[in-house]
C-alpha cells in the first residue's frame, strides 16, 4: 500500500483518488478551498439554485465507467441522468431557428432540412459521418491512452478526412472548422453550428486544427445529457463515492511546495508550515503554478508544454438569473444565440486589448429541475458565453457591457426575460480562478491532434518521478468527460506502472 497525496479535489484529482483508493493505496486530497468539485459548483440564494460551472454532461461512459471500477453501486443509482432533448435548438444571426433532436441523426437531417433548406441537413449528416473517421482515429490516444511519447506522429496528422476542394487552379482541404463550413457545410448557418460547437470549449474555429471536428460528433454519438438536481450533484456522488474508499479530504490546505527526497516526489508542504509525506504525488493544478512548486524540472525538450496557450485564454462569463414566473410549456432546455457578427466576435475573443467588448455567442440553459427553483412560479436560468479571461474583469464598466450582452442574447431565449427578472448574479473568469487556481481564471479545452501539437496537453507523468499531473490542464485535456479520464489514467499510470497502456 502506497501513500497518495492528491493536491486539488477537481473532478480529475477526485477521480483519480477513488481509484487508487480501489486499488489500496492511501489516499489523502488537500484542496486549498473549502468545499470539493473545483470548477463544478452551485450557487444558492432564495430558494433558486444554479450549476456555476458546467450545465451539461457529455461522454458520460467516462463517469459510469468510473462508478463501475470503484464499487458496486453504479452512476445511474447514485445521480439522476437525464438526456436533453432537444440537444439544443439555435437561433442563428439572420434570425433562422432550428431545433435539434438528442443522437438521432435523422432527426438532425430533418429538422435542418426543414429550418435550413433541402440538402442542409445531407450535407451536416455527411460531415458527422467524417467527424466519426476523426473520433474513430484519435479516440484511444487522445482519450483512452497516456500520452504517446512520439506525440509528434498526432501533432502532425489530421485525422478528419476533409473533402477535396477546388479552388482556382488548386485543390485544396478543410484544415480548420471554418474551412469545413465554407468549403463542406455550404450555408452560414451550418457553419455556424459547427463553430459554436469549437467555440463553445474555447477554441477559435479559424485556427483550430479539422479535428475539432470530433466535439459535435461527440455529443451528436453519445448524447447530452443532464443530471438532476444539477451537475454539481455529480461532483458531490464522486465526492461521496471517494469517502466510501476511504480517501481523506482536508479542506483549506493549500499546497506550498512538493517535497523531494533521491530524486523522486516525496510528499507536500502545507500553507500551514506542515508536512505530508507520500510516495506519489497526484497534481490537479494549473502548470505555470505546478511549476512554483517545485524546483525540479517538470518537462524536457522535446514534451508537451501548457505554456503556450492557444488563445489568448478562453475563460467563462456566467450570469445566473431568478426569474418570476414558471417556465412555460415547451421551453427547451439549451438554447444557443449565435453572436450577430462572428467575425468580429472571434476578433475579439483573440485580442482582448483592442477595441470595445462585442455581442458573443450565447448559451442559455433552462433546466427544468424543482430542485433549482423555489417553486413552479419561478425559474432559475444560466447564461454564459466564451470570453477571454484576460479581459479586464476587474472593471466594472467590461462586467457591465457584456452582462447587457448576455442578457440581450438570453430575451431571444426566455420570454419576457427582463420583465421577469428577480435578481441576476455574474460569475467573470476572477471567479473561476479562486475556484480552480487556474491563473486568470482560464478554463482548458479538451486535447485535439494535428494543429503542429499546440492542442494536446503535458503527459500525465513528468520528469520529476512519483510526480504526476491530473485534470483539465494535464493528457487529455479540460472539460467534465476528459478530466475524468486524465483520473483513470492517472491510476493507471501509478497502479500498472510505466508500461500502462490504456483504461479500456
Ligand atoms: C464556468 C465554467 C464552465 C465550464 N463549462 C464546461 C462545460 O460546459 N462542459 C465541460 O465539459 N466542461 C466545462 N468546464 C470545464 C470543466 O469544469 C473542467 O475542465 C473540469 O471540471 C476539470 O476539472 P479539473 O480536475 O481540472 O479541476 P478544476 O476544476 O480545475 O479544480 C482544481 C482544484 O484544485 C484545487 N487546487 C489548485 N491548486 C491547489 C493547491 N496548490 N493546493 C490545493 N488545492 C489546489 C482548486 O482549488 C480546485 O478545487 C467549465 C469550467 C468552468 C469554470
Amino acid at each position: 500500500m502506497a501513500r497518495i497525496a492528491v493536491i486539488g479535489a477537481g473532478m480529475g484529482a477526485m477521480a483519480a483518488a477513488a481509484r487508487l483508493a480501489v486499488a489500496g493505496h492511501r489516499v489523502a486530497v488537500y484542496e486549498r478551498t473549502d468545499t470539493y468539485g473545483g470548477a463544478v459548483r452551485r450557487f444558492e440564494r432564495d430558494g433558486f439554485a444554479f450549476d456555476t460551472g458546467p450545465g451539461l454532461l457529455t461522454l458520460p461512459a467516462v463517469y459510469r465507467d468510473l462508478f463501475v471500477k470503484t464499487g458496486k453501486e453504479p452512476l445511474e443509482d447514485v445521480v439522476e441522468l437525464v438526456q436533453v432533448d432537444p440537444a439544443a435548438r439555435h437561433v442563428f444571426a439572420d434570425g433562422t431557428r432550428v431545433s435539434l433532436p438528442n443522437a438521432s441523426r435523422a432527426g438532425v437531417v430533418a429538422a435542418l432540412d426543414e429550418a435550413l433548406g433541402a440538402g442542409a441537413g445531407q450535407r451536416w449528416g455527411d460531415f458527422l459521418v467524417r467527424a466519426r473517421e476523426a473520433w474513430d482515429r484519435t479516440r484511444r490516444p487522445l482519450l483512452e491512452e497516456p500520452l504517446w511519447p512520439d506525440w509528434q506522429v498526432l501533432a502532425a496528422r489530421e485525422p478528419y478526412p476533409a473533402v477535396p476542394h477546388k479552388r482556382l487552379l488548386r485543390t485544396r482541404r478543410a484544415g480548420t472548422p471554418a474551412e469545413i463550413g465554407s468549403w463542406e457545410l455550404r450555408d452560414e448557418r451550418l457553419a455556424a453550428l459547427l463553430e459554436s460547437h469549437v467555440l463553445g470549449y474555447g477554441l477559435d474555429p479559424r485556427t483550430a486544427p479539422a479535428s475539432a471536428a470530433v466535439l459535435p460528433y461527440m455529443e451528436h454519438a453519445f448524447g447530452t445529457w443532464y443530471v438532476r438536481g444539477g451537475i454539481r450533484e455529480l461532483a458531490r456522488a464522486v465526492y461521496e463515492r471517494c469517502l466510501r474508499r476511504r480517501v481523506e479530504f482536508s479542506f483549506g490546505a493549500e499546497v506550498t511546495g512538493i517535497l523531494e527526497k533521491d530524486g523522486r516526489a516525496a510528499g507536500v508542504e502545507l500553507a500551514d508550515g506542515s508536512v505530508a509525506e507520500a510516495d506519489h504525488v497526484v497534481a490537479d493544478v494549473d502548470p505555470a503554478r505546478l511549476r512554483a512548486l517545485t524546483e525540479h524540472p517538470l518537462d524536457a525538450d522535446g514534451d508537451v508544454r501548457a505554456d503556450d496557450p492557444v488563445l489568448p485564454r478562453p475563460g467563462r462569463l456566467t450570469a445566473l438569473l431568478a426569474l418570476r414566473g414558471g417556465r412555460e410549456s415547451g421551453a427547451v432546455h439549451r438554447t444557443v444565440v449565435h453572436a450577430p457578427d462572428a467575425e468580429t466576435e472571434l476578433d475579439f475573443l483573440a485580442s482582448p486589448g483592442g477595441d470595445r467588448p462585442v455581442c458573443p455567442t450565447v448559451t442559455v440553459l433552462r433546466p427544468d429541475d424543482p430542485a433549482l427553483r423555489p417553486d413552479e412560479a419561478h425559474e432559475s436560468v444560466v447564461v454564459s458565453a466564451v470570453v477571454s479571461a484576460e479581459a479586464a474583469w476587474e472593471d466594472e464598466g467590461t462586467v457591465r457591457s457584456y452582462t447587457d450582452f448576455l442578457l440581450e442574447a438570453a430575451e431571444r431565449a426566455v420570454p419576457g426575460l427582463r420583465e421577469r427578472l428577480l435578481w441576476h448574479e455574474v460569475r467573470t473568469p476572477v471567479h473561476t480562478e479562486e475556484e480552480t487556481g487556474a491563473r486568470f481564471g482560464a478554463v482548458p479545452a479538451p486535447a485535439l491532434a494535428a494543429g503542429r501539437g499546440r492542442y494536446l496537453y503535458p503527459a500525465n507523468t513528468t520528469r520529476l518521478p512519483g510526480l504526476y499531473r491530473v485534470g483539465g490542464w494535464s493528457h487529455p485535456g479540460g472539460g467534465l468527460p476528459h478530466a475524468g479520464m486524465s483520473g483513470a489514467l492517472v491510476a493507471g499510470l501509478i497502479v500498472e506502472g510505466p508500461e500502462f497502456r490504456g483504461s479500456q
